[in-house]
């Protein structure tokens, strides 16, 4: 990450630097500080992830520690390598690194093992033959404690005896369980005596058909923060109450030294969701064309559309980290896309709906060019010669035949600026035989070219944007609104369904937009913004004799705030 923000010289930015920065001048930490970036392999990373993903590697980086990307696979029903790969890929993205260290929990599944025994023969742990459905009933509720099992008091030579044989494949899935020997009354429902391991015959992506029992969440997971050396052990606040367990693992082990959990709100946003199991669902039920449809909170979604990795860090810096669970504005994500685009992206003229302009005072071979800068935010980025012959094409939304008060664009009889080239004037409406607007025989004043002002001093009030026709290619563009209409697309009635809040018109396809030809060869994430049209980049589909873009973001809309406020 670009950020290196040395605790020395900089306040910590939050609580959880604020921790990490103490833990080391106070030696309650020995450097190096060890984070770890801990997805399970069963979707893809959406947007919240990023925010977990910014904490991990930045606090690695700020500290001169070490950041490592481990897989929490263990439950095999719902992972997958694809999902591996796909992580893995993201982070890289998101990171800018090329080298991410990967670890998985699945390779401390023998340790892991060796520890349940240990605890067993402590008498901290037994194995249980209730079924799942009972050992729920007997938990108890807030208010009133749980039920011991009836085979709570087994001999810690009977468990081990039992533990090996469901560790072997001799028990039948969902017969037995390990649960650790706790307290049935606990006043946190989570240590009352928690499961440790399950029986499961699926098959795992990377131990195959090795193992037959699975470790749980909060027994494995501090057991591979330990394994890791991780320091600090950084999680959303959901996990807050899993915290006194993981603690008693560690203890009850004996290990040392010993990783302690930190819990940050996680990033929730406005106008879309953010679950795995909610985004598979769209993907399952066609709702969107995919895991990386560029109108998903995903990572691939984002970067399929155009979003600069550096927008979502500098995002999630700004959202900050807190003990506090917010909503953040969609608007506020896009705010950093545009002010990172606006840097970076090269300006182009394309036009997304045509209207052929026919200037009729010259000839067919005519050649003009224009100059205009390839991004007035970049003084040594130079500026670009665009051609311009008889035949241009403007966009259809700047003309009106009958236009308002306040509209300055073209009309009949009226003028306005073509970017970089001159004055043009509208000077007749050519009808189709429907009646429609065929092209606009126009004229442009050749004192007002190349830079020229015109003899009169007379103004234009618009400026507007064009492209050659006789050198222009066909485009696909692709126009994206929010996935959801709703603010909170979960907030739905009783027994509706929540994609009900899907906007159906939340991708526009314009098969007919006009692109400059130097735009075929651009390549595939790299951005560009058309003027006055927003930001752009090629999608995965782009080729350069069939272009597609995607429209990452749209500019401000001074017209569309000027109606909004009439
Ligand atoms: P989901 O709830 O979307 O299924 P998850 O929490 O199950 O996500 P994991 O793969 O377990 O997904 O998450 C990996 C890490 O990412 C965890 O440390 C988790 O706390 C963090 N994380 C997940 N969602 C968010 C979020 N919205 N904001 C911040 N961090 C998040
Ligand atoms: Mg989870």
């Amino acid at each position: 990450m670009a950020d290196h923000a040395h605790p020395a010289t900089e306040p910590p930015r939050d609580f959880i630097r604020q921790i990490v920065a103490d833990d080391l001048t106070q030696g309650r930490v020995q450097p190096p500080v060890v984070t770890r970036f801990p997805p399970e392999p069963n979707g893809y990373l959406h947007i919240g992830h990023a925010k977990a993903i910014a904490l991990d590697f930045g606090i690695a980086d700020e500290f001169d520690g070490l950041c490592r990307l481990r897989f929490d696979d263990t439950n095999p029903s719902k992972e997958d390598v694809e999902y591996v790969d796909a992580i893995i890929r993201d982070v890289q993205w998101l990171t800018g690194r090329e080298h991410i260290e990967v670890r998985y929990a699945s390779d401390y599944f023998p340790q892991m093992y060796a520890w349940a025994e240990a605890l067993i023969s402590k008498g901290l742990a037994y194995v249980d033959d209730q079924d799942g459905e009972t050992i729920r009933r007997n938990r108890g509720t807030v208010t009133s404690p749980g039920v011991n099992s009836p085979w709570r008091d087994r001999s810690p030579e009977e468990n081990l005896e039992l533990f090996r044989s469901m560790r072997d494949g001799q028990c039948a899935p969902g017969s037995r369980v390990l649960r650790a020997k706790i307290d049935m009354a606990h006043a946190n429902m989570l240590l009352r005596d928690p499961l440790m391991y399950r029986i499961q015959f699926d098959r795992h992506h990377r131990t195959g058909d090795t193992w037959k029992i699975y470790p749980l969440y909060d027994w494995a997971h501090g057991l591979e923060d330990a394994i890791e050396g991780v320091t600090h052990s950084l999680c959303t606040l959901e996990f807050a109450t899993h915290r006194p367990l993981y603690d008693w693992y560690l203890e009850q082990l004996e290990l040392d030294p010993r990783p302690h959990q930190y819990e940050f709100n996680r990033l929730n946003l406005s106008h879309t969701v953010m679950s795995k199991r909610k985004l598979m669902e769209l993907v399952q039920r066609g709702l969107v064309k995919g895991w990386d449809d560029p109108r998903m909170p995903t990572l691939c979604g984002l970067r399929r559309r155009g979003v600069p990795p550096a927008a979502i860090t500098t995002f999630c810096r700004e959202v900050g980290y807190t003990k506090v669970d917010t909503t953040n504005e969609w608007a506020l994500l896009e705010y950093h896309i545009r002010q990172e685009l606006n840097r970076v992206a090269p300006r182009a003229m394309a036009v997304l709906r045509p209207l052929l302009v026919e200037i009729t005072h010259w000839d067919d071979d005519r050649k003009e060019s224009a100059h205009v800068p390839i991004n007035p935010e970049d003084p040594d980025a130079g500026t670009r010669q665009l051609p311009a012959g008889r035949l241009l094409y403007i966009d259809q939304d700047d003309f009106m035949e009958d236009p308002p008060k306040k509209f300055f664009r073209l009309r009949p009889g009226g003028e306005v600026r073509l970017r970089g080239l001159g004055y043009l004037r509208c000077d007749e409406i050519v009808r189709d035989a429907n009646g429609g607007i065929e092209r606009l025989r126009c004229s442009i004043d050749e004192a007002t070219l190349h830079g020229g002002a015109p003899t009169d001093g007379r103004k234009v009030k618009a400026t507007i944007h064009w492209v050659d026709a006789a050198s222009a290619r066909n485009a696909e563009v692709r126009l994206y609104t929010h996935l959801f209409t709703a603010e909170n697309p979960l907030a739905v009635d009783e027994g509706e369904d929540w994609t009900t809040n899907i906007d159906v018109d939340s991708c526009t396809v314009i098969t007919d937009a006009k692109i400059p030809a130097f735009l075929t060869e651009w390549p595939v994430g790299a951005h560009v913004q058309f003027e006055r049209l927003g930001y752009f980049c090629p999608d995965h589909d782009h080729r350069a004799d069939r272009p597609v873009f995607n429209r990452t973001a749209t500019l401000r809309d001074a017209w569309a705030k000027a109606k909004g406020a009439s």
